[in-house]
């Protein structure tokens, strides 16, 4: 049985938009600034060595392997070097990219149901990636983010959720984590101690080896639906 929830957790990324075509789309941009503004990088690198290179800088430090900001970075850096550029300009690089892939759309129902939830419990962003709430023109309904860089680890290890309970200031079991990922998501939120929602927007079956989810629901209309069934059960 589920207790009132004192606060609720969200996951950005598939669970506020759809993300992956906002990362083919940012990919383009990012390859469309490169040929023009940096072409021997361009022409050194194509979109397979790039991500060849993140890979090799991600297999060379392992511990920052959560920050997926700095990977990119180091790797646009050392493909600058690499093609007689400055790191400055492999940061403006960077800097297309991340203001492409923070250019999304939410579904439809995100931005009345973030209203409603956040008119009666603090929101909290939980990413792994590097989508910023602010920047996709969500903030106003956060009280605050937590992402891999603040925390010194991902989803879903427990550190992120530790990070985000010390946060909001209230016990685990108060907590609704609401996220697409059976891993990072739901089974993170319940090492944690959170109550776990899933949004399965997809209609996917549950899969082994995790534990189910708590609560499972299709879109944010079903959060708003369970929330209300929550605080007036308590
Ligand atoms: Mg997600």
């Amino acid at each position: 049985m589920t207790p009132p929830p004192r606060a609720v957790s969200l996951d950005l990324d598939n669970t506020l938009w759809d993300t992956p075509p906002v990362l083919v789309r940012a990919e383009a941009v990012l390859r469309r600034w490169l040929e023009a503004e940096l072409p021997a990088l361009a022409e050194r690198y194509d979109p397979a060595a790039l991500t060849a290179l993140r890979l090799e800088v991600l297999a060379g430090a392992p511990a920052r392997g959560h920050d997926l900001s700095w990977i990119r970075t180091e790797a646009l850096r050392r493909a600058a070097r690499a093609s007689g550029y400055s790191d400055g300009h492999a940061d403006r690089a960077f800097e297309v990219f991340l203001a492409a892939r923070n250019d999304i759309e939410p579904f439809g129902e995100v931005r009345p149901a973030l209203a409603w939830l956040a008119a009666r419990l603090p929101l909290y962003a939980v990413t792994n990636g590097n989508a910023c709430v602010t920047r996709v023109g969500l903030g106003e309904h956060f009280a605050a983010a937590i992402d891999p860089v603040r925390a010194g680890a991902a989803k879903p290890d427990p550190r992120i959720f530790a990070e985000l309970v010390s946060v909001a200031g209230v016990p685990p079991a108060t907590i609704l984590h609401v996220g697409d990922d059976p891993q990072a998501d739901v089974e993170g939120a319940r090492l944690a101690g959170l109550v776990s929602v899933w949004m399965n927007r997809t209609g996917a079956s549950w899969v082994a080896p995790f534990a189910p989810p708590d609560h499972e629901i299709t879109d944010l209309d079903e959060l708003v639906a369970l929330v209300r069934r929550l605080l007036a059960s308590g």
